[in-house]
């Protein structure tokens, strides 16, 4: 039985994760400062007693002691916590550059002094607005330093640098994963997502808002698939990355927002609303790396994820 911490454990992709880590029969510690997690994510986990939930903020050092069994070492570290969309990031932009410095610091200190290997959840906008389509992760990206996104963006790519040099420098054990847009069930309904915003309007009859005219384009994965990457990086051994991981089935944001609207048979109206500043005109994986290096690639289509996320919406609503 491994010890395993996942930070931001209570969010979209954390809990998903913790609840397979469990049913692999791990120990698992949840951390997360619950700023766009949510308990509910968890509650179903809470009486597990493999599982502990503390509830912490990465930017403040943690010192971990285990309550009731084991010696205490931590194995492994999923370093999940940030806020991922672009809503949630720029709310408070200098809290989110804190996780990503401050913050994976800590982490990384942690993963140092217990010898764990430490996975860092990066992510597609380390491309940016990328100029080069799809993306291999030898591209380097066309990211501005002054945006509203650079808060994320720059944030994790300093970060990679950081697991990077930790490696190089103290010997840590590192993983960089690059996460695609991933989406369903435990998406948080208002963090403004394009998945989310969608099945929310489209089911209460609400207008269905495209930033721009909806000819950018995204790859979306189902969070499933990406969950079973994660867990195969972490666990394939000496493998740094960094290594993408995401469906490359591209869509462009109307083509969503139409198929939405059948899914849910939904009378919504589609309108046209301003696009957000450096927002990313298209975006694709190449994931040959990980394909080779994981025997990894996705499976769950676009049709079969949105029907299973929009059976929770409707849930939920
Ligand atoms: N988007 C949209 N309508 C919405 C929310 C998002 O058209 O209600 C667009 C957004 O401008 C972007 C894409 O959908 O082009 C994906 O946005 P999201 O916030 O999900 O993630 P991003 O990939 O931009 O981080």
């Amino acid at each position: 039985m491994k010890t395993i911490l996942v930070t931001g454990g209570a969010g979209f992709i954390g809990s998903h994760l913790c609840e397979k880590l469990l049913e692999q029969g791990d120990y698992v510690i949840c951390l997360d400062n619950l700023f766009t997690g949510s308990t509910e994510n968890i509650q179903h986990l809470l009486q597990n007693k493999n599982f502990e939930f503390v509830k912490h903020d990465i930017i403040e050092p943690f010192f971990y002691k285990r309550k009731n069994k084991g010696d205490g070492r931590i194995d492994q570290i999923y370093n999940l916590a940030c806020p991922a969309s672009p809503v949630h990031y720029q709310f408070n932009a200098i809290r989110t550059i804190k996780a990503n410095t401050i913050g994976v610091i800590n982490m990384l200190g942690l993963a140092r002094k217990h010898k764990a290997r430490f996975l860092q959840a990066s992510t597609s906008e380390v491309y940016g607005d990328p100029l080069v389509h799809p993306q291999p992760e030898s591209y380097r990206g066309n990211v501005t330093t002054i945006g509203p996104r650079a808060c994320y963006d720059e944030g994790k790519r300093v970060a990679e640098t950081l697991c990077f040099d930790y490696n190089r420098q103290n010997k840590v054990d590192i993983c960089v994963v690059r996460i695609f847009n991933t989406y369903g069930p435990k998406m948080a309904l208002n963090d403004g997502r394009v998945v989310s915003n969608f099945i929310m309007q489209a089911l209460q009859g609400k207008d269905i808002t495209i930033y721009g005219d909806g000819s950018q384009t995204r790859s979306f994965c189902y969070v499933d698939d990406m969950v079973h990457g994660l867990i195969l990086a972490m666990n394939k051994k000496n493998f740094k990355g960094p290594v993408n991981l995401g469906n490359p089935d591209e869509f462009t944001v109307l083509e969503l927002a139409k198929k939405v609207k059948v899914f849910t048979r939904s009378r919504s109206k589609i309108v046209f609303k301003q696009l957000p500043q450096d927002d990313p005109k298209q975006r694709k994986p190449i994931i040959k790396v990980a394909l080779k290096e994981l025997g990894w690639k996705p499976i769950v289509k676009l049709k079969n994820g949105l029907s299973h996320t929009i059976s929770y919406f409707e849930k939920i609503l």
